[in-house]
């Protein structure tokens, strides 16, 4: 009798699908991984659109109240939900609206088309279903994609690193860019990336999202000592992170 293979499922919310070409792309290089699963359902590389999978990848973040719907849809199928990175995972660059009122944003991006277009805060996905893994990033990378797959064949759930970013960056013996009169978020930062944005002389912007204690009093301490006013460091902080430092704050979206 042949052995069914697991069947897996991309679906797409409000991002810009940089996450789904990064999967295209990995598992192009990766035939025994793809051969071990049946993809039943991706928009972006395929027109079939199965609805009988037991893991369910999601990107993007919930950005309208519809989505959520379709968000618990997947989640009654799935037998395991995976957030596939930034915006899926921390409502990404979509909730830096968050901080502006709602209908502002809204005239400003459509005019007077506004009334036309479904919104509200954007939020990771976590906040509408119950997330069994997740794959961060911004991209995500692609070796912790395939890793990631890898650990839920064998029945297992990938765990994200702990540490922050500069343990990783230290161990790489980079030199660390405040000494090159660069900012980077690294101390609070999540791991994993193999710190690749500092290895390549640039700050982490936080694409990971936040260790689960982040020290950012001495974070914010040590930007402004290497220059950064108050508004500056805000708007660092909110590239990737708007969502979570709103959380921090007790900051509800206007
Ligand atoms: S996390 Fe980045 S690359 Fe992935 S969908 Fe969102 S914006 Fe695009
Ligand atoms: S470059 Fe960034 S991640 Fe690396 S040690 Fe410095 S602050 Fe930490
Ligand atoms: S260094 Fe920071 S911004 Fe760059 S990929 Fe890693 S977590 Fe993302």
């Amino acid at each position: 009798m042949t052995q069914q293979k697991p069947k897996i499922a991309f679906f797409d919310f409000a991002s810009c699908e940089g996450c789904q070409l990064t999967v295209i792309d990995s598992l192009q290089t990766n035939l025994e991984l793809l051969n071990a699963v049946e993809i039943v359902n991706f928009r972006e590389a395929m027109s079939e659109k199965g609805q009988d999978y037991q893991i369910a990848f999601i990107e993007g973040s919930c950005s309208r109240k519809s989505d959520e719907a379709r968000l618990q849809a997947i989640r009654e199928q799935a037998d395991i939900v995976v957030a596939l990175g930034a915006c899926a995972h921390l409502g990404g660059v979509n909730a830096v609206r968050n901080r502006q009122p709602l209908e502002d944003v809204r005239t400003y991006v459509y005019g007077n088309k506004a009334d036309w277009y479904e919104t509200y805060p954007a939020r990771p996905i976590s906040q509408v279903i119950t997330v069994d893994a997740t794959i961060p990033g911004c991209p995500i990378d692609r070796d912790e994609f395939i890793a990631s797959v890898k650990m839920l064949l064998q029945g297992r759930i990938p765990k994200l690193p702990e540490t922050p970013l500069c343990v990783e960056c230290k161990l790489l013996e980079n030199q660390c860019v405040y000494t090159m009169g660069k900012v980077c978020l690294g101390p609070i930062v999540r791991a994993g990336c193999k710190a690749i944005c500092p290895s390549f002389g640039d700050g982490c912007e936080g694409c990971r999202g936040l260790v689960s204690e982040p020290n950012m009093e001495s974070l914010k301490q040590v930007m402004a000592e290497h220059g950064m006013a108050d508004q500056d460091i805000s708007h660092k902080l909110d590239l990737f992170l708007t969502y979570q430092m709103m959380n921090l704050e007790n900051e509800e979206p206007k």
